[in-house]
């Protein structure tokens, strides 16, 4: 193996993240910061995991479905072929690895995650999930382990790059910002009318599926907030969120002299993307640049959270902490995909988490001491049978 070559394994391969993963590393190597795949996963999508075996040439990979799985074997011989759910896990343990990318959906992503962190590995993370459903998990394994977490949300990256300016005694809060989604500002009645359709058009960002409606409810927002209160170990009451329709500044953050420093890029996930591969350094890759001058205006206006209920439930949820954001994230993943069928209002998910949350109380409140994995997968289970069954 040559050296000054970055070893990668990246998990989550055919997803959004996962694809633009790709090109930001072929992107660094014609920069000539070499970088070798040696590990790809995917879920179902055999057909665009077969082209990126033959663009990457990697050891092994891991699709989770038997029958896709079959089929890679028949056609790349040479490759070891995982299949099931544990794939993604075993890849993040393989030897001689430098990063792994979690660029999974869901809460799927946890179990990876931490078998990486518990061999010492720097992760990239793209699974919020990781931090949502799991965050105390992840806590005590990068305590133990001395592995490394870098965030890929634009938002986390845009902290990282501003807590650079000064140090963690002197932050006085964390300021996440948020385009607000597609309905921002809309009466309470339009917004219970909404379609997916209307939902999936962001304003600003191109995403996957969930994300986009979890943008419009704000979900997304909240579980960022998680995500920033476990990954640079700020308490819950000095976490902000602004909303900024425009999505130039990603975040900021506020130190105790008055100082704020914000972090501004045009939105393309390749950029924090691209700055968790080569963190702490920079390199020009010929991704899009900001053009300040063509800017109109930066709008930022205080959050309003009775125009967004969910927001406040998935708090409430983190503050209950153990199992509660699990199942809140399992409780929205189901109405996300039952609304998408249309089989649920647009305020059904907001309604359906509060429900959730009230639910869990009952049935998990106070009873896990300390948190297990399987806890979580517990509370995720019973999660998604309630959000199934739940009834608008
Ligand atoms: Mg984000």
């Amino acid at each position: 193996m040559r050296r000054n070559t970055t070893n990668v394994v990246l998990l989550g391969s055919t997803g959004s993240i996962g694809v633009q993963t790709l090109d930001v590393l072929a992107r660094l190597s014609q920069s000539g910061r070499e970088s070798r795949v040696v590990a790809l996963s995917a879920r179902t999508n055999d057909t665009l995991l077969g082209e990126q075996i033959q663009a990457t040439s990697p050891q092994v990979v891991s699709l989770s479905d038997p029958a896709g799985a079959q089929r890679l074997r028949r056609r790349f011989p040479g490759v070891t072929v995982l299949d099931g759910e544990d794939g993604p896990a075993k890849l993040a343990s393989l030897d001689d690895v430098r990063i792994v990318v979690n660029a999974i959906v869901g809460a799927a992503g946890l179990s990876a995650t931490l078998a990486a962190l518990s061999r010492g590995r720097t992760v990239a993370l793209a699974n919020k999930e990781s931090l949502v459903t799991g965050g105390e998990l992840v806590r005590d394994a990068l305590a133990t382990a001395g592995g490394r977490l870098l965030p890929i949300d634009s938002e986390h990256s845009a902290l990282l790059q501003c807590l650079d300016g000064g140090r963690r005694d002197d932050v006085r809060r964390l300021i996440l910002t948020a385009s607000g989604g597609p309905f921002l500002g809309m009466e309470r009645a339009a917004r219970a009318a909404v379609t997916a359709a209307d939902a999936l058009r962001h304003p600003t960002w191109s995403m996957g599926k969930r994300i986009t409606i979890d943008s419009a409810t704000l979900v997304n927002k909240a579980f960022e907030v998680i995500e920033a209160h476990y990954l640079f170990d700020v308490p819950y009451e000095r976490i902000s969120v602004l909303i900024h329709p425009a999505s130039i500044v990603h975040s900021l953050v506020e130190f105790l002299d008055g100082s704020i420093i914000a972090q501004a890029a045009t939105h393309d996930m390749r950029i924090p993307i691209q700055y968790a591969l080569t963190y702490p350094e920079r390199v020009d890759t010929g991704l899009p640049r900001l053009d300040l001058t063509e800017l109109d205006r930066l709008e930022f206006r205080r959050l309003d959270e009775e125009e967004f209920p969910a927001f406040g439930t998935v708090l409430a949820a983190a503050r209950e902490g153990k199992s509660a954001p699990a199942a809140v994230n399992a409780a929205d993943e189901v109405l996300v995909s039952r609304f998408l069928r249309g089989d649920l209002p647009f305020d059904g998910l907001a309604r359906g988490l509060a429900l959730a949350l009230e639910g869990w109380r009952a049935e998990f409140g106070g009873r896990e001491q300390p948190l297990a994995l399987a806890d979580v997968q517990s509370a995720d289970r019973w999660a998604r049978a309630f959000a199934g069954a739940f009834d608008f």
